[in-house]
């Protein structure tokens, strides 16, 4: 296969955590003999720096012209005195309008080997793995009016939910495609006894419902997701919800996994190209130390495979080089107690290569 994946390091490790991606793309492309063209783009603080923009026009054309777009992350202290449209986080945003990528896919796996490192505990944890599948370009944080304004009474403050149906619809759609690919078991997140907006949510999810009779489907409140998420995480599979609801939960079952280094999503659109990163941040308290985990980003880059490429075995191989390398005891920092030993951020990636490789030649895919 053919196929251009753009690269957009970004600030702090993300030129770190993407410099293991792209070793593990050219690995996968020689083992599996692709030709991916892999060019790199601005965005964010680097960005700034070098065009004055933080999202310039050259990179959104570079990311339009390809099939994925893999991205590090952005901002850092340096920027965050700047007005909001010069800030590192509007290239991201910027990116993400521009490019329609209507659902964030968050896979929440709780390694067994890791789970020293979660809050919770391993007895609670085992056997979690589940998709969140959030709605990102809709809700109350797009709609208008969003404004403060006087009345009568003073000063009060307006924020719009908004959504269309079809925009709830294909969100809801992907999800149960999710489910029916994985333990066909859907939990649909609202606020139903509340909002207008949760009801009507419930309605498409029960008739999208109808052409997945192989998907078990239930609401769940999601002040009561939230608690069943500590509480017994092992329930989700998929778990599809709204865009401040996914923000919100997502973010509260990544912290279940104990390392935010470790953690993939992607951002998918209808038709163009997806965005793919990894959960965290810039985190500019590591930043070019060879400290940050690149677990998360090339997680991310077999998400890519999978979604965008349509290289499903590929992908997998990618998964189990990664799981064969935790396995085997290899950790960055962020993963180990203190005094056990760690790697640095390019000997993960290179492990990871080197795992990827061995295994397609010997055929070795017993984890
Ligand atoms: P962060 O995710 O950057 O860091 C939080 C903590 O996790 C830090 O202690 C950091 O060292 C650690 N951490 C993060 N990634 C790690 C990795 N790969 N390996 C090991 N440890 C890791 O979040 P923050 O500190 O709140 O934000 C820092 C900057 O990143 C801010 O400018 C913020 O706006 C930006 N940010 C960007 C994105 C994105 O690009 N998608 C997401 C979140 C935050």
């Amino acid at each position: 296969m053919q196929a251009t994946l753009t690269i957009l390091s970004g600030d702090g490790v993300g030129p770190e955590v993407t410099a293991q991606a792209e070793k593990l793309l050219t690995t996968v492309a020689t083992v599996f003999h692709h030709d991916f063209y892999l060019p790199t783009g601005l965005i964010g603080g680097a960005a700034l720096e070098a065009t004055g923009e933080p999202l310039p026009d050259a990179t959104l054309s570079l990311c339009r012209q390809s099939e994925a777009v893999l991205l590090g992350a952005v901002g850092g202290p340096k920027w965050d005195t700047l007005p909001g449209n010069k800030r590192p986080e509007t290239g991201l945003l910027g990116l993400r309008k521009a490019l329609q990528v209507f659902a964030n896919l968050r896979p929440i796996l709780v390694w067994p080997e890791l789970s020293g490192a979660s809050p919770l505990k391993p007895e609670v944890l085992s056997g979690t793995d589940m998709v969140l599948v959030r709605e990102l370009t809709g809700g109350l944080y797009f709609g208008v009016p969003r404004e403060r304004r006087f009345e009568d009474s003073g000063l009060a403050v307006v924020d719009t939910l908004h959504y269309t149906e079809r925009e709830m619809e294909r969100l809801i759609r992907l999800g149960f495609t999710m489910a029916q690919g994985r333990r066909g078991q859907l939990i649909s997140v609202d606020k139903a006894n509340v909002l207008e907006s949760s009801r009507l949510w419930r309605e498409v999810v029960e008739r999208v419902s109808i052409e997945f009779p192989g998907v078990q489907v239930q609401h769940m409140l999601v002040d009561s997701a939230a608690m069943q998420l500590v509480k017994n995480p092992r329930q989700f599979d998929v778990l599809v919800t709204e865009n401040l609801f996914g923000d919100i939960l997502s973010d509260e079952a990544a912290t279940l996994t104990g390392s935010i280094g470790m953690l993939p999503s992607a951002s998918l659109s209808e038709n163009g190209p997806g965005l793919y990163e990894p959960i965290h941040g810039s985190a500019p308290d590591i930043a070019g130390q060879n400290l940050a985990n690149p677990l998360g980003t090339l997680l991310s880059v077999a998400m890519l495979l999978r979604f965008s490429l349509k290289l499903m075995r590929e992908a997998e191989a990618v998964e189990r080089a990664v799981r064969s390398v935790v396995s085997a005891g290899y950790r960055t920092r962020d993963l180990v107690q203190p005094g056990e030993n760690w790697i640095g951020t390019d000997k993960m990636g290179d492990k990871v290569c080197q795992y990827l490789r061995e295994e397609e030649q010997n055929g070795e895919h017993t984890i």
